[in-house]
């Protein structure tokens, strides 16, 4: 079977914002990055595998000084696989100035990559890479983009038990300038994610699920996250379930 690679973007701007979702499927990668338009500085919302590779189809390598901050919604491999490399680029392109990486508390498949990282190139990382792990109603701010991070449910099921795993995970609103950009990470329907979204210029919503599934709820329903987009000025919808060669 063969896949429009354009049914895994997204983007959307307005006068001070661009949103770019270079790639979105569920179980392959998440990476959404935003720009202030005024001043070139870059945010990151996740980073699946193949970043790079998506960052580079942008056509410069200015993301290596811009980006600041990174924020991560949870600690699966579609939502993190992309750190490591990132980190790498970063380092081989000398990059200088901090990098703050915000994760959910005890993430940690997160705090793992990052640590690995530093172990393993210790003095030779020139610039200094600070996590906060971020709980509800967290705050982080930079000079460009003001962040506040709210606690939503998403689970992994086990598959040899049966047994729902709570993972620690967030989602995000972002203010950038006078535009508000929320994002849902990974979560199925509970209260957390109706304030993330709530009132948002933009809110990009996961929906993983084509029909709302009668047993565990691991993820948004397209059903669900639609209505959730109406709670929002605008909406996207990301996260989709790529149909696997048989
Ligand atoms: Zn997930």
């Amino acid at each position: 079977m063969s896949h429009n690679i354009s049914n895994f973007k997204s983007q959307w701007e307005n006068d001070e914002v661009r949103v770019n979702v270079p790639f979105s499927a569920a179980g392959v990668g998440t990476t959404i990055v935003l720009t202030s338009k005024f001043t070139g500085k870059m945010m990151m919302l996740d980073v699946g595998d193949g970043v790079l590779r998506d960052l580079l189809l942008f056509g410069s390598t200015d993301f290596v000084d811009e980006i600041d901050p990174i924020a991560i919604s949870h600690g699966h491999f579609d939502h993190v696989g992309g750190l490591h490399s990132l980190l790498g680029f970063m380092q081989m392109l000398d990059r200088k100035n901090p990098l703050n990486i915000l994760i959910p508390t005890d993430c940690k498949q997160a705090i793992g990559i990052i640590k690995n990282f530093r172990d393993n190139y210790g003095d030779s990382i020139p610039f200094k890479i600070c996590n906060h792990e971020m709980v509800e109603g967290s705050g982080f701010d930079t000079d460009f983009f003001k962040v506040q991070s709210i606690e939503v449910e998403h689970y992994s099921l086990e598959k040899h038990s049966e047994v729902e795993i709570l993972e620690p995970s967030l989602g995000y609103r972002v203010q950038i300038g006078q535009t508000l950009i929320a994002y849902t990470g990974d979560t199925r329907l509970c209260s957390g994610v109706e304030t993330i979204v709530r009132d948002a210029d933009l809110a990009i919503i996961e929906a993983t699920r084509r029909e709302t599934p009668s047993g565990p709820r691991v993820h948004l329903s397209i059903n669900e996250a639609e209505d959730l987009g109406k709670l929002a000025k605008n909406y996207m919808l990301i996260h989709k379930i790529p149909e696997m060669p048989s």
